[in-house]
C-alpha cells in the first residue's frame, strides 16, 4: 500500500515544502530590519547634513570676524590719518576711503548679526535631531532584538527540518529518491503530483493516457508525467470520517471510475490497456 501510493515521496514533498516555507520566512526578514531601522536612518543623515551645515556656518562667522577686525583697525587708521592731512585733495581721497570701508564694515556687521541667527537655529536644529535620532535609535534596539529572535526561531525550526529530512531520506528507496532530487534540482518544487480524478496530472492537468493510469495506481511501476516530468502517484483515498465536503469527493472518484470504464469500452483504447493489463497484472500482487 506505502509504495503503490508513494507515500514516501509525497511525505518528503511535504517536509521539502516546509523547508522551502521556512527559508522564504528567513528571507522576509531582511526588508523588516530595513523598515525598522528606516526612521533612524533618515535622521542620522539629515543630522549628518545639519552638522556639516553648521560647521561651514561657523567658520564663514569666524571669516567675517576676521574681516571686521581688519576693517576696523583700517577705519582707526584712517581716521588717525584724516587728523594729518597736508591738502584737500589728500583729505577727501582719505575721506572717500574712510566712507568706502565703514560702508564695507556695515554690511560685514549686517552678515554677521544674520550668521548668528542662521547659527543659533543651526543649533536648535542639530540638538532637535538628535534627540529624535536618540530616540529613534532607543525604539530601534528592542524591536531588532525582537525580530532578530524570531528570525532564530525560524532558523532552529528549519534546521530541525532539515535534520528530519536526513533521517526520513536514508530511509528510502535510493532510486525513487534520485529522481525525485533531479526533478526538484531544476528548481522546481513539485516533482511528485497526484492522479486527479479525471486521470490528469495534478501538476500540469494533462491527461494521463489510460494504461498508465492503471500502472499508476497499481503503483509496481514509476511513472512520470509525459508532459511536465513529475512523479505521478495515486490519489490517497478519501476517508469516511471525514466531513461534508469528502462526501463530494468520494462521489467524484466514483463517477470517475465510471467514466474510465466507459472509455475502456471504446475499442482504441481497449486493445492498449488488454495490452498493458496483461504486464501490469504480473507484478500485481503485492509482497
Ligand atoms: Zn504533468
Amino acid at each position: 500500500m506505502t509504495q503503490q501510493r508513494r507515500t514516501g515521496l509525497k511525505e518528503l514533498q511535504k517536509l521539502d515544502g516546509s523547508i522551502n516555507d521556512a527559508r522564504d520566512r528567513i528571507g522576509t526578514f531582511d526588508p523588516l530590519f530595513e523598515e525598522i531601522e528606516e526612521p533612524a536612518l533618515m535622521l542620522e543623515s539629515e543630522l549628518g547634513t545639519s552638522r556639516t551645515r553648521l560647521k561651514e556656518m561657523k567658520l564663514e562667522s569666524r571669516r567675517l570676524e576676521t574681516s571686521s577686525d581688519e576693517r576696523r583697525e583700517r577705519v582707526k587708521k584712517l581716521e588717525e590719518r584724516i587728523g594729518s592731512v597736508r591738502n584737500l585733495r589728500e583729505e577727501s581721497a582719505v575721506t572717500t576711503e574712510l566712507e568706502m570701508v565703514k560702508r564695507a564694515l556695515e554690511n560685514d556687521e549686517t552678515e554677521a548679526l544674520t550668521l548668528i541667527d542662521q547659527v543659533r537655529k543651526g543649533e536648535e536644529r542639530v540638538t532637535e535631531l538628535e534627540e529624535a535620532y536618540k530616540e529613534a535609535s532607543d525604539i530601534v534596539e528592542p524591536k531588532k532584538e525582537a525580530l532578530l529572535a524570531e528570525r532564530e526561531e525560524v532558523r532552529s525550526e528549519l534546521s530541525r527540518l532539515e535534520k528530519e529530512r536526513e533521517s526520513f531520506t536514508a530511509a528510502m528507496d535510493p532510486g525513487e529518491l534520485r529522481i525525485y532530487e533531479a526533478i526538484r534540482g531544476g528548481g522546481r518544487r513539485r516533482a511528485i503530483a497526484e492522479l486527479t480524478a479525471d486521470g490528469a496530472c495534478a501538476n500540469c492537468f494533462s491527461v494521463v493516457p489510460l494504461q498508465l493510469q492503471n500502472v499508476i495506481r497499481h503503483g509496481d511501476r514509476l511513472i512520470r508525467c509525459e508532459a511536465c516530468g513529475v512523479i505521478l502517484a495515486a490519489a490517497e483515498p478519501v476517508e469516511e470520517s471525514t466531513e461534508g465536503p469528502a462526501d463530494d469527493e468520494v462521489i467524484t472518484n466514483e463517477e470517475s471510475e465510471v467514466d474510465a470504464n466507459e472509455e475502456l469500452s471504446s475499442e482504441e483504447v481497449t486493445d492498449d490497456i488488454e495490452e498493458e493489463a496483461s504486464g501490469v497484472d504480473g507484478g500485481d500482487e503485492e509482497g
